[in-house]
């Protein structure tokens, strides 16, 4: 079969290598038939991830065909359409034995840490498996990853119903989490962003108020969109010190800020108006099985719009043009789709 793997930052080399294994009896073998680029795998071919090792098989949000199921699978059989969450976890540490496994302390991601789904075919444990229904497209099937991140990170503060919420970071996880916020019934979300193509396709997405952070600071915004009232949870999805900034200094007293994005510098934040405020500062790490299974629901019900986020396909001997595409239309692109 053929596997794509990064040699070193900037390479990728498509080989051939030996057809994998028959399953065992709690394992699903997929055909896999789309792969999702994702902002953390640029950060692996820019050789800037801290925590991924060279060579890597990359791939961690995608869809495949289930081609072979061992004995005691129930889930899923033969010619369904599945994903699979790509945590490889040890089931015995603090965090597991709570159930918090997607912050396990061995936790390996595949596509990072271990071999990801670049590749022709997969075998992953039916313990990770999510079914899709049969109406799902493979795109929309490779979209669940990111998906499951806005169900979960959408969680980590609280009831949002009538709650209004800003959402700094326009690209697919800030539209994503954007979109979930309003499916868990906020008022108002705003959501900003210096794209004003990502801002667009925001629009297009169902998110209404939108603000271009390059020409309207984020408390102009909140006081225009949310009048007097104010908004009282952020979601920081655009990974840079001055949206979880404006974040800080424009939440209401009592407001919680959930940092979504992943933070290549240390952000400085003013920890004299989280105290005097009592804002909450809140983490969240990727996804657990239940948070795929909402993002499956959601997204097949349409409240989660995909559509509008694909913007480009290429085919698998073309892996590394994806990456180059993606570096140069900047922000004119968002989910870039292989194709296997
Ligand atoms: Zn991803
Ligand atoms: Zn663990």
């Amino acid at each position: 079969m053929r596997q794509a793997i990064m040699l070193k930052p900037g390479v990728i080399e498509i080989r051939e290598v030996p057809a994998l294994r028959k399953v065992g009896a709690n394992e699903v073998k997929l055909k896999i038939k789309k792969i999702g680029v994702c902002g953390s795998d640029i950060h692996v071919y820019h050789g800037k991830h801290p925590f991924t090792p060279y060579p890597v098989v990359q791939g961690h949000e995608y869809s495949g065909e289930v081609v072979e199921v061992g004995a005691d699978v129930e889930v899923v059989k033969i010619g369904d359409k599945a994903t699979a969450r790509p945590q490889r976890v040890c089931g015995k540490c603090a965090p597991c034995i709570r159930g918090d496994y997607n912050i396990c302390n061995e936790l390996k991601v595949e596509g990072f840490q271990a071999p990801g789904t670049a590749q022709d075919f997969f075998i992953v444990p039916v313990d990770r498996v999510i079914k899709l229904p049969d109406a799902f497209t493979y795109e929309q099937g490779a979209m669940v990853e990111p998906a499951a991140v806005g169900a979960h990170c959408t969680t980590r503060a609280g009831n949002l119903q009538a709650k209004n919420v800003v959402v700094t970071g326009a690209g697919p996880i800030g539209n994503l989490v954007a979109q979930f916020a309003l499916a868990r019934g906020a008022a108002k979300v705003l959501i900003t962003d210096i794209s004003d193509f990502r801002l667009e396709k925001a629009k297009a997405c169902g998110i209404e108020y939108t603000a271009n952070a390059k020409t309207e600071d984020l408390a102009t915004a909140a006081k225009r969109v949310f009048g007097e009232t104010g908004f009282e949870v952020a979601f920081e999805c655009a990974g840079v010190e001055i949206a979880l900034d404006a974040a800080v200094q424009s939440i209401n007293k009592g407001g919680k800020i959930v940092a979504v994005a992943v933070y290549e510098d240390r952000p400085r934040v003013d920890m004299a108006i989280v105290g005097d405020r009592e804002l909450s500062l809140i983490g969240t790490l990727m996804y657990k099985q239940e948070d795929y299974q909402e993002a499956v629901t959601l997204i097949g019900n349409g409240q989660i719009k995909t559509t509008p986020l694909f913007t480009g396909h290429f085919p698998f001997e073309k892996y590394l043009d994806a990456y180059k595409y993606i570096d140069e239309q900047g922000d004119k692109t968002l989910k870039v789709i292989i194709d296997l």
